[in-house]
């Protein structure tokens, strides 16, 4: 299964990675004065479309996991994973 999540960061990660190589190529036409800060700047943003991409590929990792069973609540009907030792919405002990 691929989650809308994982893609969405990816995508965004995409985008900022091609952005940061645009300030990057941008800063080689700069004089070299200016040329520095501007490549450091264009590079973190690089590496921020890099984590991007490392935590959209993780979560759609995530996702490929089995998922958790429910149980129903016997006092209110409320579905809660089976490993949830008490209901998520009246607090009663998960029979
Ligand atoms: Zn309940």
């Amino acid at each position: 299964m691929v989650s809308a999540g994982g893609v969405a960061l990816i995508i965004v990660g995409l985008l900022v990675l091609i952005f940061g190589f645009m300030i990057f190529g941008w800063a080689l036409s700069l004089p070299t004065l200016f040329a520095g800060q501007y490549l450091i700047f264009g590079g973190l943003i690089v590496a921020a479309g890099i984590v991007l991409i490392v935590l959209g590929a993780r979560t759609r990792g995530k996702n490929k996991e089995k998922p958790v069973p429910l149980s129903t609540c016997n006092n209110c009907g409320t579905r809660n994973p089976v490993t949830s030792e008490f209901c998520g919405k009246c607090g009663i002990k998960n029979a």
